[in-house]
Formats: structure tokens, sequence, C-alpha cells
């Protein structure tokens, strides 16, 4: 069976099917890369686990891989878990129709503590400067209704949302990098943030957020511009909780 056929012949569930929505085009992980994405997802769950929800915001690779060789619990990446990660870092993303920017070119990246801010309550950081600046006047003008949903991702958490999202899409890549951007093109590595209305959830990553309150009057203000509008040429789906920091 080949590469591109292997998984959607897999059994789908529901919840799978409506992620799914195959196009006859989209390219899947072999039956070898699917069983490696398996073991690389449990994997950064159990380094996520290891250092913390806030600090696996900012983790390095390089560390990621120290604390995997040293702690039992996680188990080292083996070289073929390492060969996929560097395929999904490094690989060419038009391939499978997403066209943004790279934002990062070395896995290895270091975010210091001293270029960002932790935002209380919330388990995430922020870059100082501008996209802090920004969040602080849009909770004054907008409201504490308005919260922070994510921040700063260095490249392991991006990879592990990556990875999962994959995952999720049971091995369509095609899918899986229109609702995610691949480790090395996140605009949260180096500027960007989200944001939500209180209490909603998961309905804060939805088109659904368009309709809040705290969308219409943020998008009022005209210090604050969206990343993925609709039909945007990167090839991301409409991201109205996606804050764009230039
Ligand atoms: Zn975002």
């Amino acid at each position: 069976m080949n590469r591109r056929n292997f998984l959607s012949c897999a059994v789908l569930t529901p919840l799978f099917a409506q992620e799914l929505m195959a196009d006859s085009d989209d390219i899947y992980l072999s039956k070898e890369e699917w069983e490696l994405l398996v073991s690389v997802n449990s994997r950064l769950k159990r380094v996520k686990r290891h250092v913390g929800f806030a600090n696996f915001n900012l983790l390095s690779f390089t560390d990621t891989l120290f604390y995997a060789r040293n702690y039992y619990r996680i188990g080292a990446f083996s070289k073929k878990e390492l060969d996929l990660i560097d395929r999904l870092f490094g690989e060419d993303q038009n391939q499978y129709g997403f066209y943004g920017k790279k934002t990062c070119n070395n896995i290895n990246n270091k975010i210091s503590r001293k270029e960002v801010e932790k935002i209380p309550y919330t388990g995430h950081y922020l870059f100082k400067g501008k996209a802090q600046e920004d969040y602080e006047s849009l909770k004054k003008d907008v409201g504490n209704t308005l919260i922070l949903t994510s921040g700063v991702r260095n490249v392991v958490k991006q990879l592990s949302l990556y990875v999962n999202k994959i995952y999720n899409c049971r091995g369509n890549i095609t899918k899986a990098s229109k609702s995610i951007a691949p480790p090395a093109y996140s605009y949260h590595t180096i500027s960007d943030f989200d944001v939500g209305r209180k209490g909603w959830g998961y309905k804060n990553f939805t088109a659904d957020f368009a309709s809040t309150y705290e969308f219409n009057k943020m998008i009022k203000l005209d210090y604050i511009g969206m990343r993925y509008n609709m039909n945007n040429s990167d090839g991301v789906r409409f991201e109205p909780w996606h804050v764009e920091v230039i």
C-alpha cells in the first residue's frame, strides 16, 4: 500500500471523520512514519509533564534531548524518531499547501527568560516590548473577559502541537498543516499571541470566536492586526484569535 492511502483506509471515528474531510491528493505519513510519530507524540507529552506546562512553552530542543536522555520515565529519542523530527522541521511545506514564511531556522533556538514576561494565571509568556504592550492595551480597551490563550512557543512546543495535530488527522500532513503552522513556521516563536473569551475553552480556537464581543471590539482597535484572515495567502485556516505583532 502506498504512502498516500495507507491511513485513509483506517476505520474513522466520527471525531476523526469531521477533522479529516481529506482531499484525494492529500499527503499521508507512511505506516513506518506513523508509528514513529505516535511514539514521538507520547514522548513529547512525557517531556511536558516533566517540565510543566508553562516551562514547556520555552523549552529548547537541546534541553528536551537532555531530559529525555536523563529521565527514564521519558526515555531517549531513537535515531529514527530524531530523523522524523528533523524532517518535520526542515522539509519544504509547499507540498502540503502551506505557504507561510519561515520564522525560525534553528531547531535548537533558545528563548531567554529575560526576553519574555510571564502572564499571571495563564501558564503563558509574552515577548517583552510590542507583544506585551499590545496585550496590556487590549486588556484595557476590551476588558477583563479577554484572556491570553497562547503566547510564546519555542520550537519544541510548536513541534508537539504539530505532531499531535498530525496524530489527530490520522497521518494526513496536508490537513494538519492547514490548522497548525509547522515547527519552523510559527509566529508564536518570534512575536504573535492568541486571545480568547474567558470561560470559552476550546471554542476560542474555532471560527465562533469571531462572533464574540471581545473579537468585535478588538478588530476595531487600530493597533491590532490579524495574521490569518479568511483566504490568507499562507494557506492557513481563518484564525480570528491569532493577533499579529509587528
Ligand atoms: Zn496563534
